[in-house]
């Protein structure tokens, strides 16, 4: 599978999924942007590290998926955009009553929002190469909910529904939209949360992984960022060609339970 001539712009990619995402479709040849909020050295260096390892072109920019103005800035600022990755995405727990307003409105900006600027700054783009891939990055969160998460289960759920109509929109074209869901990944995000659990719940770093992280996850293994970025791959693949506007879980059965 080569992706050699196209170029991928990957949301939120300094860590976690977007990373292993963006190292994923490097390996698969195509040019890469990393993108995060900040503008350090080290963002540059990544990308920089990228380029060297795969031998194509990679670069970082600097864009804030909160403001749609700079969502819109990264995909016109790339000049292509073949295959769209909506990856940046946050969290916050909390009650509805408690839920703050200002992290509500952070969470569909960031998660949902930016998902509806890049992909319409997009289009033009993939419609002039005559070719397109748009992967959304949404949950297992996107199909079901739990408790505490409002904002982010709405935000995923919306992922999923514009997915839809993005698939829709261009189902005469060959261009795809798709999201796919994971279930937990043992990014830098969700690894930061193993020590205070711990001592929240008086548990080993197994305990808590197994019994409150996997709960919900039937093989009891984290899904990995490898195995995502090969999912995006996969979708970029002639074989894909024909699958659009659905939702591909990564989740080890979380959503067959
Ligand atoms: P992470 O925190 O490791 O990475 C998130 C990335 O997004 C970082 O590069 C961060 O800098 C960037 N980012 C945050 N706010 C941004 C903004 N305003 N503008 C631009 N970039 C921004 O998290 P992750 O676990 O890799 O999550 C990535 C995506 O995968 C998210 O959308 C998340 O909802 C989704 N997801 C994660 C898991 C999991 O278990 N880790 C499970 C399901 C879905």
């Amino acid at each position: 599978m080569s992706l050699n001539g196209k170029t991928a712009i990957v949301t939120g990619s300094t860590s976690g999924i977007g990373l292993g995402v963006a190292r994923e479709l490097a390996r698969a040849g195509a040019s890469v942007i990393l993108n995060s909020f900040t503008d350090r050295e080290e963002d540059h260096d990544l990308a920089r590290e990228i380029g060297e390892e795969f031998g194509v072109t990679a670069r970082y920019v600097s864009a804030d998926m909160a403001k749609p103005d700079q969502c819109r800035a990264l995909v016109e600022t790339a000049g292509a955009c073949d295959i769209l990755v909506n990856n940046a995405g946050i969290q916050h727990v909390a009650a509805i009553e408690e839920f703050p307003v200002e992290k509500w409105d952070a969470i569909i900006a960031i998660n949902l929002s930016s998902t509806f600027h890049t992909t319409a700054a997009a289009l033009p783009l993939m419609r002039k190469a005559g070719w397109g891939r748009i992967i959304n990055i949404a949950s297992a969160h996107g199909l079901t909910a739990s408790p505490y998460k409002g904002a982010y289960v709405a935000a995923k759920h919306g992922m999923v529904g514009f997915t839809k109509v993005t698939a829709l929109e261009t189902a005469r074209e060959p261009i795809t939209a798709n999201a796919i869901c994971p279930g937990y990944v043992l990014t830098p995000l969700v690894e930061d949360q193993i020590p205070d659990t711990m001592k929240e719940y008086d548990m080993s770093r197994e305990e808590v992984i197994e019994q409150v992280m996997l709960e919900r996850q039937p093989s009891k293994e984290f899904a990995t960022v490898e195995e995502l970025g090969g999912t995006a791959v996969f979708l970029c693949s002639d074989a894909a060609a024909q699958i659009t506007g659905t939702t591909i879980s990564v989740d080890g059965g979380w959503t067959a339970l």
